[in-house]
């Protein structure tokens, strides 16, 4: 995978853009959905971003190593027993996700604290906000967030019911600043922004909507290089299960990328490579190394030259579409599969 930092910190502004009001945060779990958190967070700080997310305590050490003091690292899962001491080391900001969390954590540090609003997946629940804040009351939480779980579709009503939801619980916290929006949260409206907002998807390049992309740049790209290109005829067939047959004679190219890489064998039939300007279709299935494009016509195909499956001409969204998933697992699956021989790193 190539991945384009300048593209990083455009998208981030893009988000400061759209949210003038509130701080840009930066969400980098995952590895920075794959792209690589340590090269991403530094971009990032330097282009002045000051708050961070991770998933995890070890993905935060990582972070918190990149760009020394300073940025404040929130871990979104919290503390556990076994490394609940971590964070006072690394000055981690847990993210309290119960009420055994808030327990757990003690009140040793500054902590956020995340309110479920409908999504039932972490959070303080409504009916345990009085003694989230009894806990709490010595230590105003250091930010008060939810999570949308609906904000891909920007019209979808639970987003006005979790909106008010936040709003009303976070009245118990009114020293705290607040944060609500992810990527498409931030894409809904002003009254979604808070003080802070969490794009994660958005900074690699997809809108994490239902809708069209936004207007983000591609900040991954994966090129694999042609093997073999092949003159066919009419009725001959391509790959394992032999499911395409070429309706006439044709020119393929066999190109040293697959599932072992990270593109989906669901892409099968379906995805293309972008090579002389044009979409070249993947004729029958994805095998583990190899992917077989028609080339017909296309002079530019020969053994070596690259051939673009992700990247500005093969945009994340629409290969998320084409695979029947996210640009979000689309990004991760790439992520530390991509292999140094062949696809270009
Ligand atoms: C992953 C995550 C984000 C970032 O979401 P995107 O859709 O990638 O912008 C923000 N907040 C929480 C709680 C998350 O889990």
């Amino acid at each position: 995978m190539k991945v384009d930092h300048a593209a990083i910190v455009e998208n981030w502004r893009f988000f400061k853009k759209q949210a003038p009001s509130a701080a840009v945060a930066a969400v980098v779990k995952a590895d920075a959905y794959g792209l690589g958190a340590v090269g991403a967070s530094r971009a990032l700080a330097q282009a002045g971003a000051r708050v961070f997310f991770t998933a995890t305590s070890g993905e935060a050490l990582l972070v918190r190593k990149a760009l020394g003091e300073g940025p404040q690292i929130f871990v979104l899962n919290g503390p556990a027993a076994d490394d609940v001491a971590q964070f006072g080391d690394a000055k981690l900001t847990p993210i309290l996700n119960s009420l055994a969390q808030i327990k757990l954590w003690d009140a040793r540090g500054p902590a956020g604290l995340h309110l479920d609003t409908g999504m039932n997946r972490l959070g303080v629940g409504p009916g345990e906000l009085t003694q989230a804040m009894m806990a709490l009351r010595d230590v105003s939480p250091a930010l008060v967030m939810s999570h949308l779980a609906c904000g891909s579709d920007l019209k979808h009503d639970m987003n006005a019911v979790q909106l008010k939801r936040f709003a009303d619980a976070a009245t118990l916290f009114p020293k705290a600043p607040k944060s609500l929006a992810a990527t498409a949260g931030a894409l809904i409206g002003a009254q979604y922004h808070f003080d802070l907002i969490r794009p994660g998807i958005g900074l690699y390049g997809s809108g994490g909507l239902d809708a069209d992309n936004p207007g983000l740049t591609a900040a991954a790209t994966i090129e694999a290089p042609i093997l073999q290109v092949r003159d066919v005829n009419a009725g001959e067939t391509f790959g394992y299960g032999a499911t395409f047959t070429a309706p006439q004679k044709m020119r393929t190219a066999t190109v040293a990328l697959g599932y072992a890489d990270g593109y989906l064998r669901s892409l099968s039939g379906r995805g293309y490579g972008v090579l002389g300007g044009a979409k070249r279709p993947i004729l029958g299935r994805v095998s583990m190394d190899l992917i077989i494009i028609d080339v017909t016509g296309c002079a530019e195909a020969q053994p070596g030259v690259m051939v673009e499956f992700l990247g500005p001409n093969a945009p994340l969204d629409d290969l998320a579409a084409l695979a029947g998933t996210a640009a979000y697992e689309i990004l991760t699956t790439f992520a530390g599969t991509v292999r140094k021989t062949g696809v270009r790193a």
